[in-house]
């Protein structure tokens, strides 16, 4: 036994899984989950001592690379001074003034207030909260392999059925909250303008990852989310754009700053998400939009939305330092590493004979084991899904560790050096041709 799986069976006898959020369990690559006991720029470290360049970046946050120490040292600084007040900071402030300034992009103001919550989960849901109240209405429309967090209505599911009610996407669930939920195939309006006209003035809102990036990566085709905006005000709803895991990781304003520097009109959510690297790998997320709808909430107005650790500030801080690392250069040097990597995946199963498509979205990338574009999930669905568990393990055993799902993106860190690209390129043909078999 190793220690991994030592750790592993310990964990498994107190937590539900040995995993305290699912996918953590390799289930769908099989072996024993990585114990990890520390992290530092592009690497972690496993609780038997080995050290691996890592691709999953804590699903997001490490932006900067693992432990930065600058950012570090702010959140010592901050812990020193208390861990929790309770009460307002001028810390959450400043992260609101820092994240609104970075939202205007080309004299377009994409939110005016931002709310601090502690889960892209707790955003989500609250978006759609105010969102039923700003329109008096109930369902709301998702698409189909989005994720939005686990909160009961934004789990289902149900595949790409036009306008069909979704069936709940977990037991517990109940029905009937399930039943305010329609999921549509993602980058079709049609089907959007179809679920507006068979329940004319009952939608709420839509909400939209800003680029998918929950089933392998499915970006948004060229124009798709400035359409939706435009449609959806049309039809008195709001549109909520989920950048939880695309805010400050694709660019200084997230997916939306790519889209609205070159747009012509301008398009602008309604509610914004965000989470992951906004905290800098603490827990922190936030909900911003126009003033008059986030103004909606308590104490202001009448929706409730509350958290005892809500903008907490040793995590304010984890935020505060990060987003004032994240300049210019740290993305282009995230996203030359994610140009090195996606293009050596290509070559290596390319030469290995793999059909294979390497989906981007700026920096996000994902292998697909199939032949043509992924515009949807019924097309990341369809591929040959098992030939990831052998690709997974081979660059495991030679020291890169991938997320542990063929549905996952990969995530490039500004750490990822040369010596960290090396690696990954001298793993890659073995991997691919353990794919092949
Ligand atoms: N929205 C998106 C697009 C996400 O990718 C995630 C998490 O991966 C969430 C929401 C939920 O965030 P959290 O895990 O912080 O609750």
């Amino acid at each position: 036994m190793t220690r991994n799986d030592e750790s592993a069976a310990r964990a498994r006898r107190v937590i539900p899984g040995g995993v305290n959020s699912p996918v953590r369990a390799f289930g769908s690559v099989g072996g024993t989950p990585l114990s990890i006991v520390s992290a530092q720029g592009a690497m972690v470290t496993d609780v038997e001592g080995r050290e691996y360049v890592d691709l999953v970046a804590s699903w997001g946050p490490a932006l900067l690379g693992h432990a930065h120490p600058d950012v570090v040292a702010a959140v010592q600084e901050a812990a020193a001074r208390g861990l929790s007040f309770g009460a307002s900071t001028p810390g959450e402030t400043e992260l609101a003034e820092a994240v609104v300034d970075r939202m205007q992009v080309g004299g377009v103001a994409g939110i005016e207030r931002l709310r601090l919550v502690s889960t892209g989960t707790e955003a989500t849901m609250t978006a759609i909260r105010l969102a039923r109240a700003a329109t008096g209405r109930d369902l709301v429309v998702k698409f189909a392999g989005h994720y939005h967090g686990h909160s009961d209505g934004l789990l289902a599911d149900a595949g790409s059925g036009l306008a069909t009610f979704a069936l709940p996407g977990s037991a517990g669930v109940p029905t009937v909250i399930a039943a305010q939920t329609l999921v549509l195939p993602y980058n079709d309006l049609d089907a959007v303008e179809a679920a507006f006209a068979a329940h004319p003035g009952r939608i709420a809102a839509v909400i939209t990852e800003a680029a998918g990036a929950n089933a392998g990566v499915l970006a948004p085709q060229p124009g798709f989310n400035a359409a939706l905006a435009r449609l959806v005000r049309d039809r008195g709803a709001l549109l909520i754009l989920d950048e939880v895991l695309t805010g400050f990781r694709v660019g200084p304003a997230g997916w939306w700053g790519l889209e609205a520097a070159g747009a012509e009109p301008a398009w602008v959510p309604d509610i914004v998400t965000f989470g992951k690297v906004i905290g800098g790998g603490m827990p922190l997320a936030a909900l911003g939009g126009r003033a008059e709808v986030l103004d909606l909430l308590a104490p202001l107005g009448p929706v409730y939305q509350a958290g005892t650790l809500s903008g907490n500030p040793v995590a304010v801080a984890a935020g505060i330092a990060t987003l004032r690392l994240a300049d210019a250069d740290v993305y282009a040097r995230v996203d030359a590493a994610a140009e090195a990597v996606a293009s050596a995946l290509h070559d290596a199963l390319e030469a290995a004979g793999v059909a294979h498509v390497v989906s981007r979205a700026g920096s996000l990338f994902s292998v697909a084991f199939r032949e043509g574009e992924v515009r949807n999930y019924d097309d990341a669905r369809d591929q040959q899904a098992w030939r990831y568990p052998p690709f997974f393990h081979a660059m495991r055993e030679a020291g890169v560790s991938l997320p542990p799902s063929v549905f996952e993106a990969w995530f490039l860190t500004a750490a990822h050096g040369d010596a960290a690209l090396e690696r990954i390129r001298a793993a890659l043909p073995a991997a691919a041709a353990a794919a092949a078999q």
